[in-house]
């Protein structure tokens, strides 16, 4: 399989190398040095896969360096072979690499594998290739030479006719047409030796998906004209756009336009889309503009489709590529743009993988290793992008009004006190939305509804104190699911519910609490006999496909009433919704993290953002028992700026981010006793490492801790962490987190460092 090296020519005048320095996908940030034989000397470079002998096993490695300096009196292996025809990782790529491994603290080796997703990685670029047959003489002179063998050479006939009449732009594989044809690949060689085909060995391209219909671009409008004017004023340099502007206003046709340019220039360009919002609306809209020069990286392509839109980006193919995060990634050269939509969004950090990235953030890296513009697209931008808008780092660009007309929704804020006040049971569904959702239904249109929690009851618990039913490997509730189970939402857990339960403190029965989008839906249906009702969570959207089934009913107009969790909050864009209920506003306010407040008031205004996108007067009704906290009244008000204003001073005064970057250690272990002191431990370390700092050094990092995890407990191990509020990350890592680690064996835990959490 992996012989690549036989394809490969060595460019003339490449220059030879006869050693070079691997790194392989280890945790551990060891290089090791090789010589190269003779016959690779000429071809490889750095970012060039190779096989090599490590220990008494063959490994695939990258090569990171050539010819490193020679020690005396060492013996080097040589390496074995290479995987690919070219270096599959590029300089810009290896470059970006590196920074992730310095920055987000791990081996070059697991940033590498980072560029190169799973599929790619187990498998040499001859996975894609297959061989492909070709006419060698004039299409009218092998069809004359049809009729004449017809009679005497039938299958060889067929063969020559399948392969004249196949269209001209479509190759043809030799197993294809060996079967169509009914024959066998010898018929296939004597054809060749007679010269009237050619046979060779080529890169299959990914299927071009039917069913897109080339769309034009339309007439900007005045807001859309100016943004992409000035972006493009900056082309083929590196300058950061915060492009602001409620969904609907023309955010996605500013960035079509952008990477038009891109195109015509011959470079390339890469788009982040948040998974969720990786729907076929999406995806549609960039292949109707730009057809099959888009490929799209989403988590549901096969093993084998994977790799061939990698290795059509990485030929240069595919130039544009449309993603989920780990797009970013992608090999694509050249590129005149980069864009990551949404980007407030959470997801765009891996949190719970090595490495732990910031997707936008590694974005602007990007933009800035290949000297292009990078667009970064929200209605409710992160407080670190509003920062650096201020401190003049990126440049704002406003599209303040919606392109369809289509005025914004009406806002409408229900106390929830209130209404529990009058009777518990409108705890779900307010009187002034069964009254909103009574009318849309009359008038034959739709309604969202947005409940960011599944299952039917979150928690099982004592109505006297407050005792909980904890997961037993985990610190959170076991929530209760219709499916008469209890369910850990962190790890899984599932245990038969079996009541009744009983306190261990006052033996009182314990009692379901609260509402799930099950208990909702449920609730719904006496409220609304008539009424479709779907639901989109987790639990209904399990198997492939279902999301954009449950989606394309809704958009056909089969559903009446859609309910669902985080998943329905962005993306979609249906003209028939007049309606939308956040029927829990309060649900991620008292979260245990500093950003709490942004994203409430981020969650509040994209659902805000259904309703009205037509010319259909939309109403949003936001339930609330805290109606009157800053986050959710400036949803309500969309006054963005003074919201951003007064949660950024207070980030100020408490030295948060975007005022520092936090590094957290977690400390994690079977052990609750062995955690706590290794917590202990650590922090005794990083004080004595901080005080024999130079004191530049010293003065840019605080350590904070130790003290339990914001979840202490999660699937079955103990957390604690150290936090290091820090204003120079690899300053910090390097001189702080690397000696205090090294100084100890910590037994018993194993320590994971998060940079920017
Ligand atoms: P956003 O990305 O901000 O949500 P879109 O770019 O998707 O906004 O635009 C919203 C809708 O308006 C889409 O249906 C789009 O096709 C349409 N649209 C965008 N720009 C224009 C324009 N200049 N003229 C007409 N229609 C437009
Ligand atoms: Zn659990």
């Amino acid at each position: 399989m992996c012989a690549g090296s036989q394809h490969a020519t060595p460019s003339a005048g490449s220059p030879t190398c006869t050693r070079v320095r691997v790194v392989f996908e280890t945790r551990l940030n060891h290089t090791y040095d090789y010589c190269v034989p003779p016959a690779l000397a000429a071809l490889v470079r750095p970012g060039t896969r190779v096989v090599a002998p490590l220990g008494k096993s063959e490994r695939v490695g990258y090569v990171v360096e050539c010819d490193p300096p020679k020690l005396p009196g060492v013996q080097y292996r040589p390496i074995l072979r290479m995987l690919d025809t070219d270096a599959a990782i590029t300089p810009e790529m290896m470059a970006l690499a590196q920074f992730v491994a310095r920055y987000y603290y791990c081996s070059l080796g697991a940033a590498l594998r980072c560029c190169m997703p799973a599929p790619v990685r187990k498998r040499s670029e001859t996975a894609v290739m297959a061989h492909v047959v070709k006419l060698a003489r004039p299409r009218e002179e092998v069809l004359a030479h049809v009729q004449a063998i017809r009679s005497r050479a039938p299958r060889m006939a067929e063969l020559l006719r399948l392969l004249a009449t196949h269209p001209h732009d479509e190759p043809i594989r030799l197993s294809a047409l060996v079967a169509r044809a009914q024959t066998s690949v010898a018929t296939v060689r004597t054809l060749e030796r007679q010269g009237w085909l050619t046979v060779s060995l080529e890169k299959q391209r990914p299927r071009s998906e039917e069913g897109w219909i080339p769309v034009g671009a339309p007439a900007l409008t005045p807001a859309q004209q100016h943004a992409v004017q000035t972006i493009l004023a900056a082309r083929d340099t590196f300058r950061v756009f915060l492009l602001q502007g409620v969904t609907g206003s023309g955010k996605t046709e500013v960035y079509l336009r952008v990477i038009g340019d891109a195109l015509q220039r011959g470079r390339g360009a890469i788009v982040l889309v948040p998974e969720i919002a990786l729907t076929p609306q999406t995806v549609e809209r960039f292949r109707a503009r730009f057809g099959e020069r888009v490929a799209v990286l989403h988590s549901s392509l096969t093993d084998h489709e994977r790799l061939q839109q990698w290795w059509s980006i990485r030929d240069g193919h595919a130039r544009i590529v449309v993603g989920a995060r780990s797009a970013l990634f992608a090999p694509v050269q050249r590129p005149g743009v980069i864009v990551v939509d949404e980007e407030h969004e959470r997801t765009y950090k891996q949190a719970d993988e090595v490495p732990r990235y910031h997707a936008r953030d590694l974005a602007v890296m990007r933009g800035r290793l290949h000297g292009c513009p990078v667009i970064l697209g929200s209605a409710t931008p992160s407080l670190e992008s509003l920062y650096n808008v201020w401190r003049k780092k990126y440049q704002l660009l406003e599209l303040p009004e919606r392109v369809a007309g289509g005025t914004l929704p009406s806002i409408r804020l229900v106390d929830m006190r209130e209404e529990v006040r009058v009777a518990p049971q409108l705890a779900i569904i307010s009187r002034p939305l069964r009254e909103a959702l009574k009318e849309c239904l009359g008038r034959r249109e739709q309604a969202v509804l947005f409940l960011n929690r599944r299952g039917y009851c979150p928690v099982l618990a004592c109505p006297t104190c407050y005792y909980v039913h904890h997961c037993p490997q985990c610190a959170v509730s076991l929530s209760y699911h219709a499916s008469q189970q209890l369910i850990c939402h962190v790890c899984g857990h599932t245990e038969p519910y079996a009541p009744p339960y009983h306190c261990p403190e006052c033996r009182r029965t314990l009692a379901l609490v609260g509402f799930g989008t099950q208990r909702v839906e449920k609730h719904l249906a006496t409220l609304f006999p008539h009424a479709r009702i779907a639901r989109m969570d987790r639990d209904t959207t399990q198997r492939r496909g279902s999301h954009e089934r449950i989606l394309s009913a809704f958009g056909a107009g089969h559903i009446d009433i859609l309910l669902g969790t985080q998943m329905i909050a962005k993306g979609l864009d249906f003209p028939n919704v007049t309606v939308v209920g956040v029927l829990n506003a309060d649900i991620a306010l008292h979260a245990p993290d500093f950003r709490a407040t942004e994203y409430t008031w981020q969650l509040i205004t994209q659902v805000a953002g259904r309703a009205g996108r037509s010319d259909k007067p939309g109403i949003v009704i936001v339930q609330s028992a805290e109606p009157s906290h800053p986050a959710i009244t400036a949803a309500i008000s969309g006054r963005w700026r003074e919201f951003a204003r007064t949660e950024l001073e207070a980030r100020r005064t408490l030295a948060y981010p975007p005022f520092s970057h936090l590094i957290n250690l977690i400390i994690k272990g079977r052990d609750e006793h062995r955690v706590i002191t290794a917590a202990q431990e650590l922090v005794l370390e990083l004080g004595y490492v901080r005080e024999r700092l130079s004191p530049t050094v010293h003065g840019c990092v605080q350590v904070l801790g130790p003290a339990p995890a914001s979840l202490p407990l999660a699937h079955g191990f103990h957390r604690w962490q150290v936090t290091l509020k820090s204003s120079a990350v690899c300053a910090s890592l390097d001189h702080l987190v690397t000696p205090a680690l090294r100084a100890k064996s910590y037994r018993g835990v194993e320590i994971i460092v998060d940079v920017d959490p």
